[in-house]
């Protein structure tokens, strides 16, 4: 079955002489159980890309499809109980006067989880967080401690589909591989569909099975990662990429 289709995604900010078309008729196809990788520098479009499928850009044209069924302007609760999005910095991403416990039960509680506090122990559990992270505010914890919280978040509604938005970028590079392993793990025990976003193809590389490379707001190749590690890319921009990301691939 099909998780994501994307058709002929356009997004745009700005109206007139100020717009600016952040996305520009992209398309791709996610399988379900698969981790698709959308890789380009800053600025290429990969974050407003999914933005765009967790509702959070206002104007948007084209079709966007989740298992099957098509998105209109507004997005649901069941949405958001398939759907999840980690973003890039965790320290943005938690509100400074919640504690672990409050952000979980909030999101348990909009779900319609009764059993709320066994429910914190196994997802604490489950993102490598002891019982004893229950009570701490943001700034007690870690930034690679803050980023479990913000996927053990994104895991309480049960979602099928995780939207990652450079899930590991504002980390120290020691902690990086931690919270990878640990994605790469749920995603094997959940059968998680994923979409990675990442300007590192090294982190593509381990993580994805297929890849889309964004410039300028537009996909500009599409790959496999075996394709990507024997550096058959057919895009001179892709083989930019690939070359200037070598050693972190090999
Ligand atoms: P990436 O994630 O690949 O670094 P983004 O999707 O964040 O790129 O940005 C793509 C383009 O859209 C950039 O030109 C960026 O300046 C613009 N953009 C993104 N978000 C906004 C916004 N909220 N308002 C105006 N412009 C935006
Ligand atoms: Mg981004």
């Amino acid at each position: 079955m099909t998780a994501i289709q994307i058709e002929n995604l356009n997004v745009w900010f700005g109206e007139g002489p100020d717009r600016n078309d952040a996305v520009k008729s992209v398309s791709c196809t996610v399988a379900e159980g698969e981790s698709f990788g959308l890789v380009g520098e800053s600025g290429s479009g990969k974050s407003t890309v999914l933005r765009a499928v967790t509702g959070l850009v206002p104007t948007w044209e084209g079709t966007i499809r989740i298992n099957g069924k098509t998105l209109g302007r507004k997005r649901d609760r069941e949405f958001y109980k398939t759907v999840q999005m980690v973003f890039q910095d965790p320290y943005a991403s938690l509100h400074p006067r919640m504690t672990v416990d409050a952000v979980l039960s909030e999101v348990l509680q909009l779900h319609g989880f009764k059993d709320i506090d066994s429910r914190i122990d196994r997802l604490l559990r489950d993102v490598g967080l002891g019982a004893g992270f229950r009570f701490r505010y943001p700034h007690q914890l870690s930034g690679g401690q803050r980023q479990r919280v913000a996927i053990a978040r994104a895991l309480a509604p049960e979602p099928r589909i995780l939207l990652l938005d450079e899930p590991t970028s504002a980390l120290d590079v020691s902690v990086q591989a931690e919270i990878l392993n640990l994605l790469t793990d749920l995603r094997a025990e959940r059968g998680l569909t994923y979409v990675m976003v990442s300007h590192d193809l090294g982190v593509v590389g381990h993580m994805c099975g297929q890849i889309a490379v964004m410039q300028h707001g537009e996909v500009v190749e599409e790959l496999g990662v075996a394709n990507m590690r024997e550096l058959k890319a057919e895009h001179a921009y892709t083989r930019h990429l690939l070359d200037s990301s070598l050693r972190s691939v090999r």
